[in-house]
Order: structure tokens, then C-alpha cells, then sequence
């Protein structure tokens, strides 16, 4: 019997995954949470029937929510990553050797868990003892904490449910006062073409509380439509700089990714300059 999962965007348009086996389904407190193991993507997670991350395309994604803002900061040595359980973005941190602490503030405790297990490549570094894990809603940890951070990571899921307030101007004020002067923040802000409200909304919220707010693209296969937008926002403006050669080896982010990611299509544009 052929096992498909299908995952529902609009009225009109699906898309389908074939799946080889199921390693671990559960209802958590928060969601429902599998890992599966597609034909030709690899391992995946899937929350409420949406893939999250795939072993196939993982690295675009994380490689370019961490290593833009990364080099676009002078000096980082505190990080926080919201949401993030998977732990591919706390890899991608780590690559910075100037790093001294990562605070995770991953919700749902079983995410953690389920990809220490079963995604092994992208997890590599939750024990890491630069790495604190702070299980809870990431909205209430950066509540309680000032000038604490250099960098902040939303690495977050679809705006339903928990993640909602995430997209929303209440939290980056939050955001602001848990960074040091110079910080900056760095949000996945959704599909361009499927969810452009999304984007817009985390774009107006970033521009309500900073002077800076630069959206980047880049494409990521196993997301809805493909293309895939980022959002930096700061109070001080940031200017990439990188060495000679790059200190640890990538498979998509380079300098110059980085710097064409910023040339936004005009469709882009036009979603945040409304
Ligand atoms: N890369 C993915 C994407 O863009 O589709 C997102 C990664 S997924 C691991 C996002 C994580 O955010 C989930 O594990 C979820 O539990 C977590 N999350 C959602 N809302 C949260 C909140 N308010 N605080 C902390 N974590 C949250």
C-alpha cells in the first residue's frame, strides 16, 4: 500500500510526498509531530502535517538564517534561537567559533527529543555545552531577558497556534530589549507567493521597532512554492564583512549568496513596500 502525505496550502493547491516508513508519530502538547522518511528527500519532520525541515534541502535553510546575520554582526558571542528544536541552526551558530553561548527556546520538548533520535546530521550539536536548552515558549524567555543577546534567532513554524505572536510587533519590542546595543534579529517571514500577509506583517512588526529592516530570498525546494524569505532587523545598520576564505565549509551560503540574496524581485518588493 502507497503511504502519501499531503500537504494542503490553498483551496486549490497541494502538494505530495510519497513516504518510505514512519519512524515516531505523537500528539504532543502542542502539536502533532512525526518523523517520516520521504522517497528521494531523506528524513523529514513534519508538524501538523507540515514538512519542517527535510535532510535533502535542510542546509539552505539554516545555513541562511544563521550565517547572513553572523557575518553581518562584528562580534557575536550570545545567541538565542526560538523555536529551532530540530537543531540546524544551532549547528550553523556553532560554525562560529567566537560563539560562547547558544540559548535554545524550543516550545515543545518532543521536537528536541524526536530529532536527537531520528535526525541525527541536523541535531549534531544540541549537546554542545555552549548550548542551553530552554524548554517553554519563547515569547515568555525573551520577556525576561535585557541586553542579554547579541543576535536573535526566530527559527519558527507557520503562524498558527504557538508561533502566531511571533509575526506580531508586541514580541519584537520584546525582542529589542533582549539585545545588546548592535544586536540584531533574524526571522524566517514565510512564502512570498503563498503567505505574503505573513511576510508583510513580520516585515511591518520589525519596522515598528527598529531603524533597519533588511528582507532577503533564497529558495528552498521542500517549502510551499519554493522561494523563501528571511527578514534582519537592527538598530545599527549592518555591513557583512567576511575573511579572506571562510572558516568552515558551507554547501550554499557563500558571500556572495549572501549579498544577491538581498536583490529582492519586484513582486518581493512590492509585498513590503505597500
Ligand atoms: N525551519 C522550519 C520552517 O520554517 O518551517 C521551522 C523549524 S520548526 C523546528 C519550528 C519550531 O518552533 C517547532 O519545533 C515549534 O515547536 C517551535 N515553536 C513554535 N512556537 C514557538 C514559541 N512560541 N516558542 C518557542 N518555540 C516555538
Amino acid at each position: 500500500m502507497e503511504l502519501w502525505l499531503r500537504e494542503q496550502h490553498t483551496e486549490g493547491y497541494s502538494v505530495s510526498w510519497k513516504i518510505k516508513e514512519i519512524f515516531y508519530q505523537k500528539q504532543t502538547p502542542y502539536q502533532h509531530l512525526a518523523i517520516v522518511e520521504f522517497y528521494d528527500l531523506g528524513r523529514a519532520l513534519v508538524l501538523d502535517g507540515i514538512v519542517q525541515t527535510t535532510e535533502k534541502d535542510e542546509y539552505i535553510y539554516h545555513e541562511m538564517i544563521a550565517h547572513v546575520p553572523m557575518f553581518s554582526l562584528r562580534q557575536v558571542e550570545t545567541v538565542l534561537v526560538i523555536g529551532g528544536g530540530d537543531g540546524g541552526t544551532v549547528r550553523e551558530v556553532l560554525k562560529h567559533t567566537g560563539v560562547k553561548k547558544v540559548v535554545l527556546a524550543e516550545i515543545d520538548e518532543d521536537v528536541i527529543n524526536a530529532c536527537r533520535q531520528y535526525l541525527p546530521v541536523t541535531a549534531a550539536c544540541l549537546s554542545d555545552p555552549r548550548v542551553e536548552l530552554a524548554i517553554g515558549d519563547g515569547i515568555k524567555y525573551v520577556e525576561q531577558q535585557q541586553a542579554a543577546f547579541d543576535l536573535i534567532i526566530v527559527d519558527s513554524s507557520d503562524p498558527i497556534g504557538p508561533a502566531e505572536p511571533l509575526f506580531g510587533s508586541k514580541f519584537y519590542q520584546l525582542v529589542k530589549r533582549a539585545l545588546k546595543p548592535g544586536g540584531a534579529v533574524v526571522a524566517q517571514t514565510e512564502s512570498p507567493l503563498f503567505y505574503p500577509q505573513a511576510f508583510q506583517r513580520a516585515v511591518q512588526a520589525m519596522r515598528e521597532n527598529f531603524t533597519y529592516v533588511k528582507p532577503y530570498l533564497t529558495a528552498i525546494p521542500s517549502y510551499v512554492g519554493g522561494f523563501w524569505t528571511f527578514t534582519m532587523a537592527s538598530d545599527s545598520e549592518l555591513k557583512p564583512s567576511w575573511p579572506e576564505t571562510l572558516p568552515f565549509s558551507n554547501r550554499y551560503y557563500t558571500p556572495e549568496v549572501h549579498q544577491a540574496a538581498f536583490a529582492l524581485p519586484p513582486f518581493v518588493a512590492e509585498i513590503v513596500n505597500k
